[in-house]
């Protein structure tokens, strides 16, 4: 995969040298460019932005600087025959939620390619214009406001980047984790098993295996009720055995037509 970040800080981008994917990138599983969108200005003072039009507090960013960075980038593609529009990922708070779907789908993908906005963010006429060379996703982290989409962007490729084959060392590793099956991980522990007083869950020290995969999935099922029950209105129960089907009876869920449904419990009003 081909990643290119556009920021005006790209020394913020320096944490994609290390660890797994800084590895990827040394292995050539995963190529990523940083550029300085400062670099594709013309004037003196390598200005990126201006106040707004219609008033108001905060700048934007000038849309010429953007428009020449992407073309270049655009450009350097179209030399190697490349086929379809480019992904083109604009890290905003106003975007589409940035989820595990997504990054799979996005590991899919040939080449990426992120503009990391700064201020009150991008001339909404860049994001026109990007249309007719990029497939363009406003992306966001979260419901809260960063300083800029750098933080985001090393969210972002993290996540994706570690889905690309080769990256994470034992590809098992990528399956039972929180929101790949809809669900929150369930609680993991290691040696020694007596710690501080406090003692791993016996069934884990038992060695019996189908008791220890029905454990861990019925803890996924009490995590992800306590701590994101909105993820269960999604969540397909009509696979469920009976013993999953009693845990989240206790928890106060009922399956109803294949899907889980909240009991109004005593107290709830
Ligand atoms: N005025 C913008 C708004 O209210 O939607 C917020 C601008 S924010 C101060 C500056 C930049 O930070 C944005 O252009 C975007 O690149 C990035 N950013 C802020 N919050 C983000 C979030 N939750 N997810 C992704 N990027 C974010």
């Amino acid at each position: 995969m081909r990643i290119d970040v556009v920021s005006i800080f790209p020394e913020y981008l320096a944490p994609l040298e290390l660890s797994l994917i800084g590895k990827a990138r040394q292995d050539g599983l995963l190529q990523l460019n940083v550029h300085d969108l400062r670099s594709f200005t013309t004037d003196r003072h390598r200005t990126v932005d201006d106040t707004p039009y219609g008033g108001g507090a905060g700048m934007v960013m000038k849309p010429e600087p953007w428009a020449k960075a992407l073309e270049e980038i655009v450009g350097a593609r179209a030399g190697e025959g490349g086929a379809a529009k480019p992904i083109l990922i604009v890290p905003s708070p106003a975007g589409e939620r940035f989820t595990q779907s997504i990054a799979h789908e996005l590991a899919e993908e040939e080449q990426l390619v992120f503009a990391c906005g700064r201020y009150e963010g991008i001339d909404e006429r860049v994001i026109e214009w990007a249309s007719e060379h990029f497939t363009v996703r406003p992306m966001s982290l979260g419901d809260y406001v960063l300083n800029g989409g750098e933080v985001a962007v090393l969210a972002m490729v993290e996540a994706i980047g570690r889905l690309l084959p080769g990256v994470v060392g034992n590809p098992e590793s990528l399956v039972e984790e929180s929101h790949s099956d809809g669900l929150l991980e369930y609680p993991v522990y290691t040696k020694p098993s007596s710690w501080r007083e406090r003692e791993v869950p016996a069934v884990l020290l038992s060695g019996n295996h189908g008791k220890i995969a029905q454990w861990r999935r019925h803890e996924q099922f009490r995590r992800t009720a306590e701590r994101r029950p909105d993820l269960l209105a999604d969540f397909d129960a009509s696979t469920l055995t009976r013993a999953d089907r009693e845990v989240f009876a206790e928890l106060g869920y009922d399956v109803v037509d294949g899907r889980l449904e909240r009991r109004v419990l005593d107290g709830d009003a």
